[in-house]
């Protein structure tokens, strides 16, 4: 039901993307279920078409053959079911490059962004549809388990290979849609697509602009009501990705346990915040910063924005804190445009 509910407000989002003042550019959408999500590609120009195949194709088979957890044939599954083992992998091999990026997205936010949460995960219920509050034991114990110094990837002659060690488990879901938004932004430029807007769930990627000049505008949900919208962003070649906790959690005695877990606890991160958008220009990075941020609080997201911006890595945040305000950084000044129906309290940070 929930899904269905999901899938629903997609649509309507998706619609809401592309609708607002779009002239009859040629373009074709499509539906893709691919990694637990209900997707929504649209593609414009004379290659839509089999663009959008191309795009559906890729899509399942990052799934089915590399980044699922569950589906006994995919390359993560053989790396967590190895022992320990060292797997060998190719120059071109989609699944060490993004275990690459997950490592470097880890270390960048202090262990905000934890690849390794597999286990903990399991422990609640997330990953299969079975939900349960683990003791604080149990927690504990599964926590010597978990930490990207049990990750090793090493540069081989024929490409890499990976070691997982102290039973480490990796779950890449916090990163996955994002990088898998990189692959098929790639693909597309390679089609000659200049003009698209993806939307794997909450992962949101516009491509050059709409077919009139203008930026697109991409309607941020509102977390205490879906069926409704936080503002606008207004934006051109730019990842937005939202990490929420109002799509995967479940409640027991009138506790709500949701999926974004902070890795110091293995318990759901308590930051203040329901909330968190990402704007980047790289889906990976846009992704886990999404997770990281929500863990490490406003505070916390503001510090890291200020340490990677320093490095050359520039994103701007949307925050919406548990007590009704929604806050957004200084890049979004202009571009974003609070919905003043909303009943949140609206602040544009320096
Ligand atoms: P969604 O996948 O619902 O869009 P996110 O991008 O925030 O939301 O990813 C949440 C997923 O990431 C969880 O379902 C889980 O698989 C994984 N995860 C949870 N907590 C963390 C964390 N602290 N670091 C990395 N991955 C996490
Ligand atoms: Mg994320």
């Amino acid at each position: 039901m929930k899904r269905q509910l999901a899938a629903l407000l997609l649509t309507i989002f998706a619609l809401s993307l592309t609708a607002c003042g779009e002239t009859a550019a040629e373009s074709e959408t499509r539906t893709v279920y691919a990694m637990d999500t209900v997707m929504n590609l649209t593609v414009y120009g004379e290659n839509a078409a089999a663009a959008l195949e191309s795009a559906e194709k890729e899509l399942h088979t990052l799934d089915e053959a590399v980044l699922s957890r569950t589906a006994e044939g995919s390359e993560l599954y053989a790396l967590n079911a190895s022992n320990g083992e060292t797997v060998e992998c190719g120059a071109d091999d989609i699944l060490p490059a993004l275990i690459e990026t997950a490592l470097a997205i880890s270390e960048a936010t202090d262990g905000a962004f934890d690849p390794t949460l597999a286990p903990v995960l399991d422990a609640w219920g997330f990953t299969k549809d079975l939900r349960r509050v683990p003791s604080a034991d149990e927690l504990a114990a599964l926590l010597a388990h978990t930490g990207r110094d049990k990750v090793a990837l090493e540069e081989t002659a024929d490409g890499y290979s990976v070691a997982l060690s102290d039973g480490a488990q990796l779950d890449l879901g916090g990163i996955a849609k994002g990088y898998a938004a990189d692959l098929l932004r790639a693909q597309l430029e390679k089609e000659g697509v200049t003009s698209a807007t993806l939307d794997l769930g909450g992962d949101v990627f516009v491509m050059g602009k709409k077919s009139d000049g203008s930026d697109w505008r991409i309607a941020v949900k509102d977390p205490g009501d879906t069926e409704s919208y936080l503002g606008i962003v207004s934006a051109s070649d730019a990842f937005i990705v939202t990490s929420g906790v109002y799509e995967r959690y479940f409640e027991e005695n009138g506790v709500r346990y949701h999926h974004i877990l902070d890795p110091k606890t293995g318990s759901p991160a308590e930051s203040g915040l329901v909330s968190v958008t990402v704007m980047c220009k790289n889906g990976a990075w846009a992704d886990a910063l999404s997770t990281a941020c929500f863990v490490l609080g406003a505070d916390g997201a503001l510090a890291l924005r200020d340490d990677l911006a320093a490095q050359g890595t520039n994103f701007e945040l949307i925050f919406v804190t548990d007590d009704g305000r929604v806050l957004y950084t200084g890049g979004l000044a202009a571009a974003f445009t609070p919905n003043e129906e909303s009943g949140y309290t609206y602040e544009s940070l320096a």
